[in-house]
């Protein structure tokens, strides 16, 4: 029989996977698409167990998830499934948070901050400008408008274990923790907004602060994790936070037999930080009295989002859908089944 546990990990953990389409590049290269999703929450791997003959040797591997999506899905539908049921949460004094995990390239920055390059409309905005535009609905209600809450965003990225403000030209900023284990991000720049455009801009000026000195975007972003917040505050306390985070790609885990120090070190970080997440996310459904945040920067700035009553968390685990990265969507889909 299900018990109020149950009922409590039910409500407060949603762990969803979202299937791209074959892009150009896995196209021309002949790549075939090894991911279906014959229902609205399963996935199912075709791992081919030798190259040679494909319809032959096919392996099924099932996962089953709160929702699974097909690479048909618009930004606003992921949404409306997975962040969309938090922004309740923050009104209601809680804290949230969601994340999208995955491989490089598999589309966690187009879930989360959008894609401008305009072709795709329904996919412009992405799951952070969503999340701004329905908390400006919501505070327009008659229930919450005689609260007088006011809306900030933050932006800061960890990389490397280190933290750097998006909205301040990466100031690299320093965490603490006092002696009621409250953490803060001192200096951490906190800007006030009235609307999703000003949302909108926020988000374009963090992600040129991201990016800007690297020679490559993507390699850059695939090694750090992106944290926007929406701040609800009342009378300047805190009322409720909304955590949306789009994570190092974890294939980078594998960088830890890299010839290359740097790239050892910051494949280890990236390792650790993922893990110690899940652990996070897992004892936040369990109801569990320890949270092991100190294990990793990541966690532990998010530390206030995994304790109390009113604390509720989405996973999107983005996966492409090419047998080239077959073995990177396996340990996806492994990881993202172990959360809950
Ligand atoms: P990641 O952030 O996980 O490294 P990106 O979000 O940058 O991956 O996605 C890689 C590429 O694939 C981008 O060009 C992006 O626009 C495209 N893409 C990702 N997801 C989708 C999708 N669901 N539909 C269409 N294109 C997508
Ligand atoms: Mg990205």
């Amino acid at each position: 029989p299900l018990s109020t546990a149950d009922l409590i990990e039910e409500h407060r953990i949603c762990v969803c996977v979202r299937k791209r389409p074959l892009n150009k590049r896995e196209l021309t290269a002949k790549d075939l698409d090894v991911i279906t999703i014959p229902s609205k929450d399963v996935v199912m791997v075709h791992e081919p167990k030798q190259k040679v003959d494909l319809t032959r040797y096919l392996e099924n591997q099932t996962f089953r998830f709160d929702y699974a999506f097909d690479d048909t899905t618009t930004n606003e539908l992921v949404y409306r499934f997975t962040a969309r049921p938090l922004v309740e949460t923050i009104f209601e004094r809680g804290m949230a948070t969601c994340f999208a995990y995955g491989q490089t390239g598999s589309g966690k920055t187009h879930t989360m901050g959008g894609d401008f390059s305009g072709k795709n409309q329904d996919c412009a905005k992405g799951v952070y400008a969503l999340a701004a535009r329905d908390v400006f609905l919501m505070l327009k209600k008659p229930h919450y408008k005689k609260l007088d809450l006011q809306v900030y965003a933050t932006f800061f990225e960890i990389y490397s274990g280190k933290v750097f403000d998006l909205l301040n030209r990466k100031a690299k900023l320093r965490v603490l923790e006092d002696g009621k284990q409250q953490v803060q991000v001192v200096g951490l720049q906190e800007r006030e907004v009235r609307c999703t455009e000003d949302v909108l801009k926020l988000i374009e000026v963090g992600n040129s602060c991201r990016t800007s000195g690297q020679t490559s975007a993507n390699a850059h972003s695939s090694r750090s994790h992106a944290v926007f917040q929406i701040i609800l505050r009342r009378n300047r306390k805190m009322h409720g936070k909304f955590s949306l985070i789009d994570l190092a790609g974890n294939e980078r885990g594998a960088d830890t037999s890299s010839a290359d120090r740097q790239t050892r070190l910051e494949g280890a970080e990236i390792n650790k930080s993922l893990l110690a997440l899940k652990e996070c996310i897992r004892a936040l459904g369990r109801n569990k009295p320890h949270t092991p945040f100190r294990a990793s920067k990541l966690t532990q700035v998010l530390r206030d989002s995994f304790i109390g009553e009113n604390s509720r968390t989405c996973m999107i685990a983005t996966i492409s859908p090419g047998m080239a990265s077959c073995e990177n969507t396996l340990n996806t889909l492994r990881y993202a089944n172990r959360v809950k």
